[in-house]
């Protein structure tokens, strides 16, 4: 059997992040993929905005995370000339009776460490946004967006330069803890099995059915897993913003709001449905309940110009009666296994946290900085 210091299974952006962190460190670290390539499932089917870290529960790991992480992401991309633009978002008061909100969600997130809203006027929010219906707004200056592409390419570069090796349709069978470490059992056409010393599951969507194939991880620690699948729609219209523009969020959800890429294009969600299982269709239907909602900011929104795009599936790990949930990364404190570390939950804003997530994961992990 080979043996390796480090395995990260998964290579969406945070599992990349994590493999960078790690090799960086001087770790010998193999990334094991299920995928043909990087990044193919939930970290290509987002809405790329760096997020300020605004409504995140105070002291939790998401807005902890999320507030380093953006710093550490905009500096990134800067250092590197990957593609971003922070470009801001407006948090819309479209009732009297939600003014009360803005000012609840301002005090909330200074709470989290995110100085810089700024209260607007109806009037001085459409001087920035002519064609925005409101009573009143925050302007949120460090929200922004990014490749994420360009980004997780950059990540996969640096943890190869470092030395870290990726395999490729190699997905995680089952493994055990040992006395020395982990035996890993490696499927897919080149099965093979690989001894390691430390052992991170940055699966995603799968991370805690590989918790429960690891013979040795108590299973009362691993969390349930639940499904809520978020569809977009694109505009066949240029839609006249040059912010994100966000609702005051309902009970449940953001609302309906609109992101922007970084050629400009609109595109409208993601929504909330619960579902059994893994399917990215996009139900044109859906569409209709967006209408009433996108016009209430944005009242000359055109008949018939919503078009079905994409959807991602947030791996939750709380049932929906549950209103939020955070980040779990569990380490050798918590489950008393050396060496592993465990990411659970890791939904949004887990692409504007991800270099702080590896930061913690290094933490969690016993490498420090
Ligand atoms: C609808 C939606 C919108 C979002 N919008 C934003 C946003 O705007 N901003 C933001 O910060 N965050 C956003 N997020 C969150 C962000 O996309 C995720 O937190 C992030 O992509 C998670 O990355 P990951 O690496 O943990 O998971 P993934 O990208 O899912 O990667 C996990 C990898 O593990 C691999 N894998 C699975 N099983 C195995 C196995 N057995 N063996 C080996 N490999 C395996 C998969 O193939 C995959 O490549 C959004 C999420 C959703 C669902």
């Amino acid at each position: 059997m080979d043996r390796v210091d480090c395995i990260v299974i998964g290579a969406g952006v945070v599992g990349l992040a994590i493999a960078r962190r790690l090799a960086q460190a001087g770790r010998e670290v193999i990334v094991l993929e299920a995928a043909d390539a990087i990044g193919t499932v939930t970290s290509s089917r987002n809405s790329e905005v760096i997020h300020a870290g605004i409504y995140y529960a105070a002291g939790s790991l998401m807005a902890k995370l999320c507030v380093a992480g953006k710093h550490q992401l905009y500096e990134y991309c800067r250092e590197r000339g990957i593609p971003n633009s922070n470009c801001g978002k407006l948090i819309v008061a479209t009732r009297p009776e939600e003014m009360n909100k803005l000012a609840a969600i301002k005090a909330h997130a200074e709470a989290n460490g995110v100085a810089d809203l700024q209260m607007l006027s109806g009037d001085e929010a459409r001087a920035l946004e002519p064609a925005l219906a409101c009573e009143a707004a925050l302007l949120s200056p460090s929200t922004g967006i990014i490749d994420s592409h360009s980004y997780m390419l950059s990540l996969r570069g640096e943890a190869e330069t470092a030395g870290a090796a990726f395999a490729f349709l190699a997905p995680f069978a089952r493994g055990r803890v040992t006395p020395e470490g982990f035996e890993i059992e490696v499927g897919g056409d080149a099965p093979m099995t690989l001894g390691c010393d430390l052992l991170v599951n940055a699966a995603g969507l799968s991370a805690t059915m590989i918790a429960r194939l690891l013979e040795g991880m108590p299973l009362d620690l691993i969390p349930p897993a639940y499904l809520a699948k978020g569809c977009y729609f694109s505009c066949n219209v240029k839609a006249p913003f040059a912010r994100l523009i966000y609702p005051v969020p309902e009970p449940g959800g953001l609302g309906v709001h609109l992101t922007l890429d970084l050629a400009g294009q609109a595109r409208f969600g993601p929504d909330v449905e619960w579902v059994d299982r893994i399917d990215y269709e996009v139900d044109p239907a859906r569409g209709e309940r967006f209408y009433p909602a996108i016009r209430r900011y944005w009242p000359s929104l055109p008949d018939g110009a919503l078009m079905p795009s994409y959807s991602g599936i947030r791996p939750k790990i709380v049932p929906p009666a549950v209103a939020t949930q955070d980040f779990m990364i569990q380490g050798p404190q918590l489950h008393g296994i050396p060496g592993l570390v465990n990411l659970f939950g890791i939904e949004s804003p887990g692409l504007t946290s991800s270099l702080a997530i590896a930061d913690h994961v290094a933490d969690v992990a016993g490498l420090g900085s």
